[in-house]
């Protein structure tokens, strides 16, 4: 059975920002070499740098993400460094698999019951033929489904 994300902040990643590896960058870098250890795997790689001009001949630092490449100013950890839409996407992908098993074991039960689909809508009436344990463990189990699928909503 699958474990549900409980988490759902970004907070829980580690982060670089670029103020805090600007003393590692020489003028027109074009790239910061990072290396580093992540849930006991080491990482080494490269990770891009532009720059763009401000007033006064100031410039200022960005990564570009290393999985899409956009001009980002924190990056994220999370085995790679990336920017916070792609930790977002991967972030949804994790807490949207769990959920969706949810769906299908609730819809499953539902139909099993003969209640209309959707949690939504309630108890139906135990189905005909049905054995009362039967009937009271499936609802039972139901009642689970539904409070954890809440509970993740409302998250
Ligand atoms: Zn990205």
């Amino acid at each position: 059975m699958g474990k549900l994300a409980t988490t759902s902040s970004l907070s829980d990643y580690p982060k670089m920002t670029i103020t805090s590896v600007k003393h590692r960058l020489g003028q027109h870098a074009k790239a910061i070499r990072l290396d580093y250890s992540f849930r006991g795997k080491s990482y080494g790689y490269d990770v891009g740098i532009t720059t763009s001009s401000c007033h006064y001949g100031n410039y200022r630092y960005w990564f570009n993400c290393p999985n899409c490449n956009k001009r980002v100013s924190v990056l994220y950890c999370a085995g790679l460094y990336v920017c916070r839409h792609c930790i977002g996407a991967n972030y949804a992908t994790q807490l949207m698999q769990p959920i969706d098993k949810l769906f299908r074991k609730v819809a499953a039960i539902r139909q099993r019951l003969k209640w209309q689909h959707g949690i939504a809508n309630g108890h139906g009436s135990r189905p005909k033929g049905m054995h009362q344990t039967t009937y009271a463990r499936l609802v039972a189990e139901h009642d689970k489904l539904a409070q954890q699928i809440i509970g993740v909503m409302s998250k």
